[in-house]
């Protein structure tokens, strides 16, 4: 077994049980290696995981505190645990791209409002694939699914002038950056500056699904055909203009350890009310 999952995973969940070829395995062990990395133990981290298969495979794998939510609401847990937890317990969540950009989008926002002390991990495999493969909020303009047939033509948030990432960065998330599963040291390096950041952290790592996108958007369910076309699409590998690639990656935005984070404002509100009205 790989040390790494041996150190940090439950036996029972290795290996994975998602598809052959899916690339979650490559961001549950970036994840671990960045924790290994930053020297925290198992009885550091607290793991949350949202719905479907980003949510299925990395459920109650962490050795030590897990927790789990419906669907985009695994926030409103967070945001309980953050207050009751001590404050250098670490919280890292798995979720999908429903999870974040969709249902429960909303839901990210007010952490990112608040900037809640936790590291949310969106791995995203570009619509509703644990159901079959219907479109959602990422899903590629044009790329045939389930639900589009003749094609994609709705507005993503990551196509046409939109990104997800400018809209949490409004909202007051202190560090974004997006990496697709096939990076390797600057996606670890990346997780590990946002498991550091005191306050909302987000990073966004779309992942080749195989059985569902793969097959419909791109008519190949063979890894390395769909491994090439995440590449063709990834930001240093498209020709034409910057910002033409479909995965636009690195740093999203970095002001980390800028802002009051939101348990130690109650904190701190909890105090100044006791001593004004002791
Ligand atoms: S359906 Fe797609 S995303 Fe889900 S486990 Fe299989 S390959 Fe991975």
């Amino acid at each position: 077994m790989d040390p790494l999952a041996e150190k940090y995973l439950r036996p029972r969940k290795i290996p994975s049980t998602a598809c052959s070829g899916c690339g979650l395995g490559q961001i549950h062990k970036k994840i671990v290696m960045a924790i290994d990395e930053l020297g925290l133990g198992i009885e550091d981290v607290v793991w949350g995981t949202g719905i479907g298969c980003a949510g299925r495979q990395t459920f109650g794998a962490w050795k030590g505190d897990n927790f789990a939510g419906t669907h985009g609401r695994v926030y409103a847990i967070s945001t309980g645990l953050r207050v009751a937890l001590p404050r250098d317990k670490k919280i890292v969540l798995t979720v999908g791209d429903g999870d974040a950009f969709g249902i429960g989008l909303l839901h990210v926002l007010h952490c990112a409002r608040r900037n809640l002390d936790v590291t949310v991990i969106v791995c995203d495999n570009l619509g509703y694939q644990s159901t079959g493969g219907q479109y959602g909020w990422t899903t590629p303009e044009g790329y045939k699914t389930d639900s589009s047939p003749y094609g994609m033509n709705e507005p993503n948030w990551v196509q046409g002038g939109r990104d997800v990432l400018g809209i949490l960065r409004e909202a007051g998330a202190t560090f974004l950056a997006r990496h697709t599963s096939l990076e390797g040291r600057e996606a670890v390096e990346d997780i590990k500056k946002a498991i550091q950041n005191r306050g909302f952290s987000l990073v966004h790592m779309p992942f080749p699904c195989i059985t569902n996108f793969a097959g419909r958007a791109l008519g190949t369910r063979k890894p390395v055909e769909v491994y090439r076309w995440f590449k063709e699409h990834t930001d240093g590998n498209v020709p034409g203009k910057p910002g033409d690639a479909l995965f636009k990656c690195g740093v999203y935005f970095d002001a980390s350890n800028s802002r009051v984070e939101y348990s130690e404002l109650v904190r701190n509100n909890v105090a100044e009310v006791q001593r004004r009205y002791r």
